[in-house]
């Protein structure tokens, strides 16, 4: 490709050859590259770095976000020195491009946008066809023989900068227009004819005094200086500052600003403007994907109002711009090593690069490629792993439509972003957040959105739209965060004043239930059931590569073979969590109960016969599916009284209609087994000292088990836990008590057993003398939830209902304690233990099981902790094990909050 035509030798001096002035707060494009985001933007520094790679850019400068940040600081005043800097970059521009800034004969137009360290796409403001007034929108229209071209440009000019620099309510600017597009039956501006455009600058212009009090100013330098000084400001703008918290951006980075030279899509029918991904961000098939129009300026594709072309009809119109930029997403690729997304302008017949970065997509791409790159020879599987994060996974997990489920969809849309939901249509975003503070989940239906419905489409479970393609501004925000999207569904009437969304003769109004399908675009009327998806084949090959990097290991919560085959499937080394209660409930509740309310010694030995039977027979299945691999076993955990009906309930039943006399034996066991505050009573290991014979049989009934699947060939791997410990001497007797037992299997089976025994971390204390309690056993495993519990002194169902919400609301915790691990508090404790356990004995084996087990943020802290594994659900094992390797690559780490507050 040849581009020298397009662009400016790097200018290391000035015309007479001496070195130029030193510039603080200004870089010119060709000074920077990629690797300057801090300084420059991402904007600018990528512009920088196509600049340096030769592509198409049409020339400009960036200031930096040093002097946005300096600004800032003195109260929105810029330093003294950037205006020189300024007028002297601007001087550079008018000398490569041959025109001049404010010249009418051949006036030079600018862009003024604004670029951050991290893309905050539509969030902060840009200011387009600089530099235009009366007299050199006279100067254009001689220039260029269009008055039509010239006019629009002046108009678009007057609209940014009105509502960007000059703060005009965007609302009283497009009441100045919309009686003149109604008159000339258009829908937007691009299609009034010059006349129309006359009209419509007067209007504006009118508009702007009304609102500011002062003429739109002429004076191209004073639209410069305004338009930086307002772009700085648009950094703490409202939405700029939302998308930030959303994000997780910080708020001191501040804003680079981009001048730079105008190039004209909207020159002609020769000319374009355009959007384009190097592969496809829904789906992430190599191949490019995009969209453009015809005769337009680059923001009318972004904001929806016109209906725009697939970039695979580009090669219609302009041939040979297409195979030209089909190289620049070749170089492009092979510069940044990834998808890009690129903004792109033709100006009679010659392409322009406007803006690259590494785009954005779904969770389902972003396997895709990370896969696909690896496969390409371009980066190395650990990268791979690093690009695809355990939010993404967990993303792809999202819901479909049950392909069970019978439906007619309405209308189609475009899927702009995969998952589906069902919900009450609202139609404006204060609607959505409305409705969704009440409880009910809703899905947002406009005609397109902006920024400024943000916080509808995050309260909202999903979007649909009548306008706009797959880089509207709902399809990137909702892929973004991982909602699903429906957009440029054509059929679609979206009345929000009338409170209606019509499609043909269907009328749907707010508060109605509709479904959509951003997988598939379908649009339906009431409610369809969704399920969730099969895995994608790169995830496999993905999660292996994971498994490499990896040094935890992932074992599984899991109780039934069933259970723990689906964990094993998905990738579980072993089950570091079988809860022995799951086994007595359902029709073996009489069992259970038959040995708690036993009357002798005989009937509880016969009740006692029959549980070990079952518990065996159990613990065979297990081991067998668990062949080779550790299990787990924790001995009976719960209170007696949660296997037994309630108090209250037999109470009532006895007042109304009497008890049987087995309900009377019930009653009484209910009574003798009562509770103040079950969380902390005669539960765990306190049951199994004051009840021995229940241990007794679960330890016989387990190591028979082992015995018998080792006499036919299997490999049992038996870890028997104890739980709720929180003193050493009461783990010391249960242990006694399981090694007893063990010596009569061993005598019975005549051979010694191997079996390995641990105690659960879960009481404050216990966490406290882990030290000591670590020189009893082979393996510590933290119970995070109830260690939660006691280290805040919550009961977990009393606080998550009514205490946690306004908690987090306000603030006062960062996340939900039994979500994510409070690593300040919980954490602290945890990590005292570690620290105490490794001391003793370094070989001790050291987990976690409970719902943190495949919390990614969580199990960041576990490893840098140095835990030996987790343990989490069957499902959560894929997520459990990106982040395992995640961690290890150090990309997840612990994060205080208290130590900020
Ligand atoms: P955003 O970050 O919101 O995408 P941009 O700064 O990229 O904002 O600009 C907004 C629109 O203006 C884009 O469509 C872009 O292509 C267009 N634009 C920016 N600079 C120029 C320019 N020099 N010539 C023509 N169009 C431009
Ligand atoms: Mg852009
Ligand atoms: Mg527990």
């Amino acid at each position: 490709m040849d581009t020298s035509t397009l662009v400016p030798a790097p200018v290391a001096r000035t015309n007479d050859g001496s070195p130029p002035t030193p510039r603080r707060w200004v870089r010119l494009f060709e000074e920077g590259g990629a690797d300057q985001r801090d300084l420059l933007g991402g904007k600018g520094a990528n512009l920088a770095e196509m600049v340096r790679m030769g592509l198409p850019v049409p020339p400009g400068f960036t200031v930096t976000t040093e002097a946005c940040r300096a600004t800032t600081a003195a109260d929105g005043t810029a330093p003294s020195e950037l205006a020189d800097e300024v007028r002297s970059a601007i001087a550079h521009l008018e000398q490569v491009t041959g025109l001049g800034f404010g010249d009418p004969t051949a006036p030079l137009l600018l862009s003024v946008r604004s670029g951050a360290k991290f893309s905050m796409p539509g969030m902060m403001d840009t200011v387009l066809d600089l530099g235009l007034n009366p007299e050199t929108v006279a100067g254009l229209e001689a220039k260029t023989g269009d008055r039509w071209f010239a006019l629009d440009a002046y108009r678009r000019l007057l609209d940014l900068f009105g509502r960007v620099v000059l703060g005009v309510p965007e609302e009283q600017l497009s009441a100045a227009a919309t009686p003149l597009l109604e008159r000339h039956a258009v829908t937007d501006p691009s299609g009034l004819p010059v006349e129309g455009l006359e009209e419509l600058i007067a209007a504006y212009d009118a508009a702007i005094v009304a609102a500011t009090g002062r003429p739109f100013p002429t004076d191209p330098w004073e639209q410069l200086d305004a338009a930086i000084l307002a772009v700085f400001r648009s950094w703490n703008g409202n939405r700029a500052v939302t998308y930030r918290r959303m994000e997780g951006i910080s708020d001191d980075l501040g804003t680079a600003v981009n001048v730079q030279v105008m190039v004209f899509g909207n020159a002609g029918d020769d000319s374009g403007t355009g959007v384009a991904f190097t592969r496809d961000p829904a789906t992430g098939e190599a191949r490019p994907v995009g969209d453009f129009l015809l005769h337009a300026q680059g923001e009318d594709v972004v904001a929806g109002t016109r209906t725009t072309e697939p970039l695979s009809h580009l090669g219609a119109v302009f041939p040979e711009c297409e195979v030209e930029l089909l190289e620049v997403f070749r170089r492009l690729e092979e510069r940044y090593r990834d998808l890009c997304d690129i903004e792109f302008t033709i100006e009679h017949g010659t392409l322009y690069v406007l803006q690259t970065r590494v785009g954005k997509r779904t969770a389902l791409a972003a396997l895709r490629i990370a896969v696909e790159l690896v496969d390409e020879g371009v980066i190395e599987p650990a990268e791979a792993v690093a690009r695809f994060t355990p939010d993404q996974l967990e993303m792809l997990l999202h819901p479909r439509f049950d392909p069970a489920a019978s439906y007619e969809p309405v209308t189609r849309g475009l899927a702009a972003s995969p998952g589906a939901a069902a919900g009450e249509v609202v139609l404006t975003a204060d609607a959505a957040v409305a409705r969704a503070a009440e409880g009910v989940d809703v899905l947002l239906v406009r005609p397109q959105t902006s920024p400024e419905d943000l916080h509808g489409i995050l309260a909202a479970r999903g979007v649909l739209t009548s306008r706009g393609g797959l880089v509207s501004h709902a399809a990137v925000v909702a892929r973004g965060i991982g909602k699903p999207a429906v957009c440029g569904a054509a059929d679609l009437v979206v009345d929000p004043d009338a409170g209606t969304v019509t499609i043909g003769d269907v009328v749907i109004h707010a508060g109605d239930t509709i479904s959509i399908d951003g997988t598939s675009g379908d649009v339906v009327v009431g409610e369809v059931a969704v399920v969730a998806p099969a895995a994608p084949p790169e995830l496999v090959r993905l999660l292996g590569w994971a498994d490499e990097v990896r040094e935890l290991r992932v074992l599984t919560n899991a109780d039934t073979p069933e259970d723990a085959r689906a964990a094993l499937e998905r990738g579980a080394e072993g089950i570091g969590l079988c809860r022995t209660e799951h086994q007595f409930l359902g029709d073996r509740l009489p069992l259970v109960r038959h040995v708690i309310l036993a009357t002798d010694d005989a009937d509880r030995d016969e009740a006692i016969a029959d549980l070990y039977v079952q518990q065996r027979h159990d613990f065979v299945e297990l081991l067998e599916a668990v062949d080779g691999l550790p299990v787990t076993v924790r001995l009976l955990d719960p209170p007696l009284h949660e296997f037994l009906p309630r108090v209250e309930q037999l109470l009532v039943a006895d007042a109304t209609r009497g008890l049987s006399e087995e309900e009377h034996h019930l009653l009484d066991g209910a009574l003798a087994w009562r509770e103040d505050d079950p969380m902390l009573g005669i539960r765990g290991v306190r049951l199994g000292l004051l009840r021995p014979e229940i241990y007794a049989v679960q330890v016989r009934a387990l190591l028979d088990a082992a015995v018998e699947r080792s006499a036919a060939g299997g490999d049992p791997q038996v870890r028997i836990m104890i739980p709720l410990v929180s003193a050493p001497a009461e783990l010391a007797a249960a242990l006694a008590a399981v090694r007893a037992v063990a010596a009569e299997v061993e005598a019975a089976a005549g051979h010694p057993l191997s079996y390995e025994v641990g105690a659960m971390i879960e009481t404050p204390r216990a966490a406290l003398l882990a030290g000591v309690i670590a020189e009893q056993v082979d393996f510590l495993s933290f119970g995070t939830n109830d260690l939660t519990q006691m280290t805040f002194g919550f009961s977990r169902d009393d606080v998550e209902a009514r205490l946690l919400p306004p908690y987090l609301a306000q603030g006062i915790l960062p996340a939900d304690p039994f979500e994510t691990i409070d690593v300040d508090g919980v954490g602290e404790l945890v990590r005292t233990a570690v620290e105490r356990i490794r001391a003793t004995d370094p070989t001790v084996d050291i987990s976690v099981c409970g719902e943190h087990g495949g919390d990614p943020t969580s199990v960041g802290f576990f490893s840098a902790v140095g835990f030996d594994d987790v343990s989490c659900s069957p499902f959560r094992v894929p997520v459990a094990r990106l982040a395992a390797a995640h961690a290890e690559l150090g990309l997840l780490g612990p994060a205080s909050h208290d130590a900020s507050v």
